[in-house]
Order: C-alpha cells, then sequence, then structure tokens
C-alpha cells in the first residue's frame, strides 16, 4: 500500500496521571491538580486542564507551578497505578491491531490498515479505541486518524481535549499551513530559530519556501522537512520492541552521603524492578547500578547474576555488591540519583500460574500477592521504611 494511504491512528491520553488520579478519588474533579516531583529540584510530570489555566505545563519546575497555581493539589506520581492503569488502554490497542507502536505509558501509533474489512471504517475503529478506553478505564483520550503518523499525531493534537479528529490526505495541506513550525515532526528548538530567521513561521510558509535556499540554511533534512510540511510522511508504525531492560531511579531533594541510607534506597528500587518483571515473566542476567555524584557526573557499574532471575534478594545482591565498592572507591561519597536495572533478559513469557518458576522465590510471591491486593508499597521489606519517609 503506498505510504501515504494507510490508516494510522494516534491515541494519546488526556492528562495521564492527573485523570487517574482524578478518576481514584472523584473530589479532586474540577480541582488543578498536579503530579510530579514535589521536593525542592521536583518537576511537573502532568497537570490536569485546571492546572493548566493557571499556566502550569508539564516539564515545569515544581516551585515555578506552585507560585502560579499556590491552591493547586500537588500529588507525587504513582507509576505503579498508571502502568496499570496503561496495560487496560494498550489492551484495547492489541484488541484492534497487531501494530502497536507505544510511544509512553499513555500514547500510541497503531496502524489499522489490515483490520478495515472487519472492524470497519478508521473512524469507527477510532472511536471504539475511545469508547472502550472510557469504559474500562473512566479515562478520555484523544484520537487522530489519518494517512500517517504525521497527520494521525496532529489531528489528535487538534482537537485534544477530548479530541477525535481524522485528516485525510487531500486536506493536509490546507489544515498544516496555519500551523507554526514548531508543531512539525523534527522540527525542534534550534530548527525553529533557524527557520524564524529566514521569515519562516507557518508551516504553509515552509512548504511555499525556495528549496535551495532552504537547504542553505539548514543542510540535507531542508526537502524531508518540506515533504513533512505537505504532509508526507512515510515512517512505519514499528510494534513494540522486546522489553530490553526494567529500571527505577531517584533523584535525591539532599544529596546522600550516609551508605546505609543509599541502601535503603537500592533495596527500594529492587523491589520495584522485581515485582515489574515478575508481572511481565521476564528473567533478567544484568544488575546496573546508577551512581549521579552532584551535580551531574553519573557512574554505572553492571553486573551478571548467577542465572536469569526476578527475585529481590538475587538483584539486590548484586548491585548491594556494586553499590559497597563503587562508595570504598570514594574518597567522599555523595549521591544526587540512584538507580537500579536489570536486563539481559533470558526468556519472555506470559505468567502461568501452572507454571513452576523456581527463580521465583517464596516471599517475593507472597509480596506481589499482598501488594496486589492492597495497592502497591502495602508490603516493603523493613530496609525500605527509611527512604518511605522522605515521599
Ligand atoms: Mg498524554
Amino acid at each position: 500500500m503506498p505510504p501515504d494511504e494507510r490508516s494510522i491512528i494516534h491515541v494519546d491520553m488526556d492528562a495521564f496521571y492527573a485523570s487517574v488520579e482524578q478518576f481514584d478519588r472523584p473530589e479532586l474533579c474540577g480541582l488543578p491538580v498536579i503530579v510530579g516531583g514535589l521536593g525542592p529540584r521536583g518537576v511537573v510530570s502532568t497537570c490536569s486542564y485546571e492546572a493548566r489555566r493557571f499556566g502550569v505545563r508539564s516539564a515545569m519546575p515544581t516551585a515555578q507551578a506552585r507560585r502560579l497555581c499556590p491552591d493547586g493539589v500537588y500529588l507525587w506520581p504513582r507509576m505503579a497505578r498508571y502502568e496499570e492503569v496503561s496495560g487496560q488502554v494498550f489492551e484495547v490497542f492489541h484488541e484492534v491491531t497487531p501494530l502497536v507502536e507505544g510511544l509512553s505509558l499513555d500514547e500510541a501509533f497503531l496502524d489499522v490498515g489490515a483490520s478495515l474489512r472487519l472492524l470497519g471504517s478508521v473512524e469507527v475503529i477510532g472511536r471504539r479505541i475511545k469508547e472502550a478506553i472510557r469504559e474500562r478505564t473512566g479515562l478520555v483520550a484523544s484520537v487522530g486518524m489519518g494517512p500517517n503518523k504525521l497527520l494521525a499525531k496532529l489531528a489528535g493534537e487538534m482537537s485534544k481535549p477530548d479530541g477525535f479528529r481524522r485528516i485525510a490526505a487531500k486536506d493536509a495541506a490546507v489544515e498544516l499551513a496555519p500551523l507554526p513550525v514548531g508543531r512539525l515532526w523534527t522540527v525542534g528548538k534550534v530548527t525553529e530559530q533557524a527557520l524564524h530567521r529566514l521569515g519562516i513561521r507557518t508551516i504553509g510558509e515552509l512548504a511555499a519556501s525556495d528549496t535551495a535556499r532552504l537547504a542553505g540554511a539548514l543542510g540535507r533534512q531542508a526537502g524531508v522537512m518540506q515533504a513533512l510540511a505537505r504532509g508526507e510522511d512515510d515512517r512505519c508504525v514499528e510494534p513494540q520492541q522486546a522489553e530490553q531492560s526494567i529500571g527505577a531511579e531517584h533523584t535525591f531533594d539532599v544529596d546522600v552521603s550516609e551508605q546505609a541510607l543509599a541502601e535503603s534506597w537500592l533495596l527500594r528500587h529492587c523491589e520495584r524492578i522485581a515485582a515489574r518483571a515478575r508481572e511481565r515473566g521476564l528473567y533478567g542476567m544484568t544488575v546496573t547500578v546508577k551512581l549521579r555524584e552532584p551535580p551531574f557526573v553519573t557512574h554505572t557499574r553492571q553486573a551478571q547474576l548467577r542465572a536469569p532471575s526476578a527475585s529481590v534478594a538475587d538483584i539486590h545482591e548484586v548491585a548491594r555488591g556494586l553499590l559497597a565498592t563503587w562508595w570504598k572507591a570514594q574518597p567522599r561519597p555523595r549521591l544526587r540519583l540512584l538507580g537500579v536495572s536489570l536486563s539481559g533478559f533470558a526468556e519472555q513469557r506470559q505468567p502461568d500460574m501452572f507454571d513452576p518458576v523456581p527463580a521465583v522465590r517464596a516471599p517475593d510471591s507472597v509480596q506481589d500477592r499482598i501488594n496486589l491486593r492492597f495497592g502497591s508499597g502495602s508490603l516493603v521489606r523493613a530496609g525500605v521504611l527509611r527512604t518511605l519517609k522522605q515521599d
């Protein structure tokens, strides 16, 4: 099929983390909800549309958000809960096509070309996705549709929040023309400024500009950029790669110079990644510890497990050794950030209750069951408790 006659759907949840919080706690509906790091170095992850009215935006320092919106509800992210909802959302995607390319927990491209005969037009499929997400999660997704990734994503963005829109190939030039060039895929801040210097401010102006002159300023990417400005984009939807690594990390509000405290955090990260690995039926061989000294010097230390595992005890034993070796070698050890990840997955399979899994030790499965029932973090090892005070 010619690339520009494909049926691509872009789905993006509206204010995802904040909407999950409002759904779980209905008393927060209608209030400005800001989810992010709440310490002095924190950054806003997501904010509700009510908070956006005060000028709060994601990636903004939380301190700045507090000045703009002092009466907002400020919450730490609950990643385990967002991952759970994300799982439900992606289940909906996989019901309409296997060609799903996840961009984040709440955003994906779907190629539904092969599903049209069975399920109906791209709009019918888009509507079905939107409704199924609403029914199963209570949350609102914006859905954009188009003949390629570029137009599908822009269609969704242009109709957000609660978006639903399709841009057909024949309408692309007209629809795109008035948009600022910065909205175009591949146009970052630097390119945008370069285009502004050439007097090009809208996508329409970019499409109509002289190619030779543009190439003089931007080099070889000029041609690609003009094709995008005309609404042409031949990128494929690339279905999910196998998971490469599972990690957890934390930036400390106050640099950590006490080894025992660093070890508590390390254990907390190990519990989290081991639980996620077990959820996905993954058994990793490689443990990596990431250590950042203030301000921004980052070291990584890596070691192999004896056998593929998803057990906290196995991962922690190796991670702890790596931390201890690094710690001893520093004249004045101090950490701004500490992270752990598990990779080198030996096998990948769905967890099966009839399938004995020797690598998972009994305490882990008890912990998994309790946390599943009472919420993530309900049961943690005693060594982790010190880190919880700091949240
Ligand atoms: Mg989103």
